[in-house]
């Protein structure tokens, strides 16, 4: 593994910063609220992280995947909520850079790496989870425009979102029948249909759009017809970088929460940290927060160079969300009944964690990629 270079140690320290001053202050009240804070957008274009994956011919910085991870650790380790707004933005675009036109790309990228629009999801729909080839809501092809009917559940940033890549079906059934479209949620025939409550990550918006005969020009489709289903996998791909980096982030929290509450809480007489019981947990920690920071380098490193990275994404994916979510509990356990209470940011982290496991594929989809990488297809 190679070590970071003084442009990545930048976006690092940088993000660190932003997060420190901009996003920790804030955080509890945010997720108590459920406030999306738009204009934190505006502070992050500033520290230069709304278009790390955006090239710089349009505007962004191109630092990669490396620095995407490095910032998006930073700022989960402040606010969980606002690390999955800003993953889910880079990973569109990213998507926009490789497969756009250019049309598309003069468009979109350059207000997109500026936080002058944010860039939303929508895969998933009410039936059509795990199995996303599943999926029903139809674009259909009438003379120079699409016209789309159905609706779209859990897309992040959805009301937000000035441009939300949308998978539609095109043709018949199964993968090869789903086409990619970039599509203003602001658009005649979308609507907002449903804000989602959460368990966690409260200042991040999640909701459902309903399509109703939207038209849309052939300008929307992202790469070609029927290629929809590839574009979504291999968005997600990448962006599984960054909820990987969004839970080494949670943990890198439960962990500084966890040594400074054992070092100060005292029981029979000692620092709580002095029994094993405690400590133990916490070396735990920091070795599973430092093995989830490496699978997630490797895998941001292979797609910095080029090189297939799938699988090391989803490994990354899978340990980083396990240990977020294992070790929240055990942070929360640290402290005692003040760890259930709000007074501590514990809470917050437990519940803010379990997502990692689930978008962007479940764990159980991980195993799948990862176990099919080495065995092939055997059914
Ligand atoms: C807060 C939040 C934000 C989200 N943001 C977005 C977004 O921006 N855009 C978007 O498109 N989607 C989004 N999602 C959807 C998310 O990606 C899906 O919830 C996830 O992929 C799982 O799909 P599902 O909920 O339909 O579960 P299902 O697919 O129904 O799975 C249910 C259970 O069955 C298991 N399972 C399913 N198939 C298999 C299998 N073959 N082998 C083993 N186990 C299996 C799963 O692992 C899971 O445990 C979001 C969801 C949430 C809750």
């Amino acid at each position: 593994m190679t070590t970071l270079s003084p442009e990545q140690l930048q976006v690092r320290e940088l993000a660190a910063q932003v997060a420190q001053r901009e996003i920790a202050p804030h955080a509890a009240a945010w997720d108590r609220e459920h406030h999306f804070p738009r204009e934190l957008y505006t502070k992050l274009n500033e520290a230069g992280l709304m278009g790390l994956l955006v090239s710089e011919r349009y505007g962004g910085s191109g630092a990669g995947y490396v620095a995407y991870a490095l910032a998006i650790e930073e700022i989960a380790r402040a606010d969980a909520g606002t690390a999955v707004t800003l993953s889910v933005h880079s990973m569109i675009c990213a998507a926009i850079e490789r497969l756009g036109g250019e049309q598309q790309k003069k468009t979109w990228l350059p207000r997109l790496a500026a936080a002058d629009a944010i860039a939303g999801f929508a895969l998933t729909e009410s039936d059509a989870g795990s199995d996303a080839a599943s999926l029903r809501a139809s674009a259909v092809r009438e003379g120079d425009v699409y016209v789309l009917n159905g609706r779209k559940q859990w897309c992040s940033t959805g009301r937000f979102a000035a441009v939300v890549l949308a998978m539609f079906r095109t043709g018949g059934a199964g993968a090869k029948g789903i086409s990619a479209f970039l599509i203003d949620p602001a658009s005649a025939g979308v609507r907002v249909e449903r804000v989602t409550e959460k368990l966690g990550i409260h200042s991040s918006d999640t909701c459902d759009l309903a399509f109703e005969d939207a038209r849309i020009g052939p300008d929307a489709l992202l790469g070609e017809e029927g290629e929809g289903f590839g574009t979504a996998m291999s968005a997600l791909c990448g962006g599984r970088i960054g909820i990987a980096a969004q839970a080494t982030g949670i943990l890198a929290a439960c962990l500084e929460a966890s040594v400074k509450f054992a070092s100060e809480r005292y029981a029979f007489g000692k620092p709580i940290g002095a029994f094993e019981g405690v400590s133990f947990k916490i070396a735990r920690m920091a070795t599973d927060l430092e093995a989830a920071r490496l699978l997630t380098r490797r895998a941001a490193s292979l797609a910095d160079a080029g090189e297939p990275f799938a699988m090391q994404a989803s490994q990354a994916k899978l340990f980083a969300s396990t240990a977020a979510r294992t070790h929240a509990a055990e942070a929360v356990q640290i402290h005692g009944g003040y760890g259930y209470t709000t007074e501590f940011p514990v809470e917050r982290y437990y519940r803010d964690a379990k997502i990692t496991e689930i978008y962007e594929g479940t764990s159980e989809i991980q195993q799948l990629i990862i176990a099919r990488s080495l065995l092939g297809r055997l059914e």
